[in-house]
This record gives C-alpha cells, structure tokens and sequence, in this order.
C-alpha cells in the first residue's frame, strides 16, 4: 500500500507516523510546502518572544529523523499543486527547482491545515506587516524585530495568535495595541468573562481598540498607518495581521471533492471525504460540534493530531472513529491563563438552547496555604436535563486543569449537578477539599433546587422598581467600592438587622465573591424574604465596570 499526505505538521505527521507504526510495509510519502515538518505552530509567538531560544527548538522532527525512525520519505518545500481522482495521482512541485512530477498513490491523506485570513486591502504588502504561520513566518518577525528594534506595533485581530503575538512583542519592548472588531478579545470567552483578560491586557501597558474595524493599511515614511472606522489612523512600526484563518482547501475543492463552510473538507466519522481512498483532517476538515451537533470549524492541535491517527488506523483496516470537537482551549495573558470549552452563552443562544449559568470567584488552592490566588469559572448548562454545555475559566493557578476536568465531564454525559460528586485529588498546596469544580456542582444544585435564585451583571440595570439592593460585605470593602445604590449591612450582622429591610420587597444581595451574599440570602429566604443572589459578587462586577469604562472612555474621545 502507497499513502501519500499532503501537509507534514500537526495532522499529516500524526497519520504517517501512526500508519508506519500499525504497517511496517506501507510506502509513504509526505509532501510539505514549507521547510520545516512537524513544527510547533502553537510554540512561533514564544520564538518571537524569545521564551523558546533556539529555533531548533521548534522542529519537533526532521525529514531525517522521519526517515530513520519511521521509514518515512518526508519531503519538504515540496508543493502538492492537483489530484488526479481517477488516476489516483497527485502533481507535486519541488519549490527549490520548480520541477513537477507525478506520485500516485493508494490512500490519500489531506492535512494542508489553515491559512491566515488576508483581506483585500491596499498596504497589506508592506515589509512590515506579518502573519504568522509557518516557521519561516516566525522567522521573518523575529529577525524584522531584533533589526529594526521597533517600538510600537499594532495587531491586528484579538483571537489566540493575535493575543500571543501581543504578549509576546510587548515582552520584547514593543508598545503593542491590538484592534479587534468584536466588543471583546477571545471568542471562545463570554464578554463578561473576557473583560479580565482586557483588564491584564491594559495592566501590561497593551492598548486595545475594541470595536473598531480596519478599513486599510496605509504605508507612509513615519511608519504603517491602520485606518479604522470609528477612530483616527494608528501608527506603529510593524503590522501583524491575525484576523483568523480559512481552510486551505483550494487543492481539494478543485479535485472535486465535496466541501462545506468555508471551503473546509467534508468528512465522516472514519476522516474520510466524498473519496473513499481520499482521507482528510485537521484545520482543513468540518467536524461535528461534541454539544450543539452542529457543522463545526475548529482550528485547534488536539483535534487535528486525533484525527490524523484516527484516519491512519482506518486506512490501516481499523475501524477508528472521531466522534466530535469540543473545542477546549486554553491561552496564556502573561501570568494569566484563560481557558473554555464546549458553547460559551452566545452559542448557546445560537443554537436555540435554554441555558442557566453560574459563576464563581473560587481559589486556586486552600486559602491557608500560601500562594492561592482567585480564578473566575462561568459554567454553562441546559435547563432540564442539566447537561453542561460548557465552561470558561479565568485566573491564575489552576484553571487548565480545572477547564479539562469539566471538559471531561461535559463529554462524558456527566449532569452539571453530578460535578458535586467527582472525587479530586486535594492537598492544601493544590486544592480545597471542595474542589472549585465540585463547588460549581454545589452551586447549580442549589439553584436547580430553589435553595438560591441569582441575578446576573446584565440584569443590573433593570432591577425592578421596589429593589432592595444588599452589599453585605464589611464595612471597610463597601468603603473600598461598592455597586450603585446598595446598602451596607454585613452578612455577620444581618440576622440582628432584619428589620432594616422591607419583606414585602425582594432583595438584590452583592459581597465579593457571591458567597457570603448566598448566605446572607439563605437567611432572608428562611426568613420569609424574596432574595436574589449576584452571580459572580463585586469582584465580577466591578471588573466588568471598568472594562466598559474603558472602552467608553476610548470611543468617546476618539482614540
Ligand atoms: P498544520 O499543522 O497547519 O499543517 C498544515 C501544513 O500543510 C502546513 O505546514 C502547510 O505548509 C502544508 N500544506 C498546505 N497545503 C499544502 C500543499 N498543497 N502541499 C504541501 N503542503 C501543504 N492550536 C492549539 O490547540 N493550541 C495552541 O496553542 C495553538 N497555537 C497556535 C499558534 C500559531 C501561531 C498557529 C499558526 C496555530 C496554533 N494552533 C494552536 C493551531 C494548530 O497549530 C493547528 O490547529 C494545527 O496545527 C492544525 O493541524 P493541520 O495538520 O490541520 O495543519
């Protein structure tokens, strides 16, 4: 048997090298456009930044390595430019000679991945303006920074690599601002989830133009110049661009086979296309949504590397199935990390979902010990069946592994009351006997049991009329800062203050963290009174405060 894979990173490299190990007998054949094969795409922004060193550092494999581990014929610079279907045959162009030649093959394997989105605008060819890639595009901004030192960039596009590539320029000395189009950075994240990620982003002295959409590039001797729509040109020393990628799928799609949104390659559970001997994977490919079922677009390594061995067993006689993406990921914001997984709320929306959330400002370890620090947890879950349909995670400490467990959870059918059950390891230095994950459990059992009802930051500003509104942290917190129109009476207090609050008028409770005010409403609640709790405490809200302020600010005057 000849296999023949068109991309030798995350997916292709994952299916030859998987191949070879299931069959000693088969040829394969692995074609790379760039120089490099299994590169670490997800480790380019720390090159740039200089947290990886060495560039060798970035190349997990060579085309030597692949040959005297693997058997394998990996050829990089090499260009698969047409398939031939029915002579099962592909064209190949060498890139250092510009010769053609054929290779046919038995099973084919497409893992050309996806290419940085570059929209139609004039100044986008400039020496100064980036996307990021392959290695070579790494190298090319390492190099433009240690020459030319530049002081200011602009990046374009707030999503994973726009994000990195702005933490990692900005530890290189650069003044950075990122413009996206969105209200917020991250997509995966909720707005309201995502405001702590500006406000660590504007913490480290990054600007961000939220809301504003680039209309062109301009080229002029000061520097590049993005225009935007709603606020005068910024001008910096360098352009990244990292609006998003597209499949590349173009080789496919003109071999006929059927592609979906965006061009990405139709498969079915065994990574197989329309072609029965054509197999396809990674970032190129349309994958099922593991919550909402829906046709899904999802450029992340894990899936990419899964599916890759997945069609390799099944070219090799199994039987593998990829099921779906979830699309778990997580990022790091310099010494922070925010992750997800599964539908963030407007996703849910999206699909037509009756969702309830709750969120929770738990620490990373017991309080006690030294070193724990807050994270925030939105979990997301349907009403009725309780099924979680996602989560997101900011803070320190901790959020990675909690994100995979609920990940874990989500996939394995488990109830978002159930997460009160798991059994997770605890010392002090690494949790609390109630694990964060477990109190998102105790929490939403709560609610789904009528022992608490909450209201949310969106609902603050329409409160009904008779509202009583409670901050029942201490004296010197509200002193600190506290939510418009809430009255001051500590938790520690209240069962001897009762009388200070009118039982014929629901009430609105606030402390910093939803803890303390959950108590305070188990009191009232106990004591005849209609009381709601703030999701996510003062914390939550006085982030999410700001975060609007800021950008208000920046819009109003134009910046
Ligand atoms: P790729 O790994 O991109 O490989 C496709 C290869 O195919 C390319 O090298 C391309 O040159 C080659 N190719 C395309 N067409 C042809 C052709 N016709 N002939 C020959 N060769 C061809 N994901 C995460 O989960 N976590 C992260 O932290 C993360 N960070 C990232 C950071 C950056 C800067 C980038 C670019 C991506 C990152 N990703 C991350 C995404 C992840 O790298 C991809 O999801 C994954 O690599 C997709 O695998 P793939 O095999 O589909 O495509």
């Amino acid at each position: 048997m000849k296999v023949v894979i068109v991309g030798g990173v995350a997916g292709g490299a994952s299916a030859a090298a998987r191949i070879r190990r299931l069959d000693e007998r088969a040829e394969i054949v692995m074609f790379e456009r760039s120089g490099y094969v299994s590169y670490a795409n997800c480790g380019l922004p720390y090159y740039v930044g200089g947290a990886i060193e060495e560039e060798s550092a970035l190349t997990l494999q060579t085309p030597a390595s692949f040959r005297a581990r693997f058997n394998i014929d990996a050829r990089v610079r090499h260009e698969v430019v047409k398939i031939d279907r029915a002579r099962k045959a592909v064209t190949v162009r060498a890139l250092e000679t510009g010769e053609t030649f054929e290779e046919p093959y038995d099973k084919l394997v497409l893992s050309p991945g996806a290419k940085p989105i570059v929209p139609n605008l004039p100044g986008l060819d400039g020496a100064n303006v980036f996307t990021l890639r392959t290695v070579e595009d790494a190298l090319r901004i390492r190099r433009y920074v240690e020459q030319n030192r530049p002081q200011t960039a602009t990046v374009i596009g707030g999503g994973f690599i726009g994000l990195e590539m702005a933490e990692n320029l900005t530890e290189q000395g650069v003044r950075v601002t990122v413009v996206e189009k969105m209200p917020q950075l991250l997509g995966p994240l909720d707005e309201d989830m995502a405001a702590f990620v500006h406000a660590k982003f504007r913490a480290k002295g990054v600007a961000l133009a939220l809301g504003s959409a680039v209309t062109g590039v301009e080229q002029r001797p000061e520097g590049v110049f993005t225009l935007l729509d709603n606020a005068p040109a910024l001008g910096a020393q360098m352009v990244v661009l990292a609006i998003g990628v597209s499949p590349d799928t173009a080789l496919a799609r003109e071999a006929g086979l059927e592609t979906g949104a965006k061009g990405a390659i139709v498969v079915d559970g065994h990574m197989r296309t329309s072609d029965p001997d054509i197999y396809a994977v990674g970032d190129a490919v349309l994958v099922q949504n593991g919550v909402s079922g829906a046709p899904a677009l999802i450029a992340l390594a894990g899936p990419a590397n899964k599916q890759g061995r997945v069609a390799a067993d099944n070219i090799c006689g199994g039987d593998s199935v990829y099921r779906a993406s979830w699309g778990s990921s997580v990022v790091k914001v310099f010494d922070m990390t925010a992750a997800a997984t599964g539908l963030n709320e407007r996703a849910a929306q999206t699909a037509g979902l009756a969702y309830d959330k709750v969120v929770l400002s738990p620490a990373s370890h017991a309080s006690y010990y030294p070193g724990g620090r807050v994270m925030t947890m939105k979990v997301i879950y349907e009403k009725g069946s309780l099924r979680i349909l996602g989560a997101q995670i900011v803070g320190f400490d901790g959020v990675d592994k909690r994100i995979d467990v609920l990940a874990t959870a989500m996939q394995a059918g488990m109830t978002a009351v159930q997460l009160k059950e798991l059994d997770l390891a605890y010392a002090p230095p690494y949790s609390s006997a109630k694990d964060p994950v477990n109190m998102a459990g105790f929490m939403i059992e709560n609610i789904e049991t009528g022992k608490v009802k909450q209201f949310h930051y969106a609902d603050l500003s329409h409160l009904p009329e008779n509202a009583q509104r409670l901050d029942v942290r201490t004296p010197g917190e509200y002193a600190a800062g506290h939510a418009e129109g809430f009255v001051n009476i500590p938790v520690d207090e209240l069962r001897g203050r009762l009388a200070e609050i009118d039982p014929a008028r629901p009430v609105y409770a606030m402390c910093q963290s939803a803890l303390r005010s959950y108590i305070a409403c188990r009191i009232l609640a106990q004591n005849g009174y209609d009381c709601y709790n703030f999701s996510g405490g003062y914390r939550f809200y006085q982030v999410n405060r700001e975060n609007r302020f800021q950008e208000t600010a920046r819009t109003s005057c134009g910046r």
